[in-house]
């Protein structure tokens, strides 16, 4: 790519890949895999969220104010 950004479904596989070895999670979190898109994640040790940050985006009810 000239102007040297990678289109978004290279980033997609980049992600993935470095998804798919084995990484710790930051102190105080855990690993967590996705129940929807089976994605690996950093989740709060006290939390109980199934989902990756994505998917709870994108099946966030919306807000009423
Ligand atoms: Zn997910």
């Amino acid at each position: 790519m000239a102007n040297g950004l990678k289109p978004a479904w290279e980033l997609e596989q980049e992600a993935r890949a470095i998804n798919a070895t084995d990484w710790e999670p930051p102190p105080g979190m855990v690993k967590r895999q996705c129940d929807w898109c089976r994605y690996f994640f950093a989740a709060p040790a006290t939390s109980h969220e199934p989902r990756c940050p994505d998917c709870r985006t994108l099946t966030a009810p919306p807000r009423v104010k």
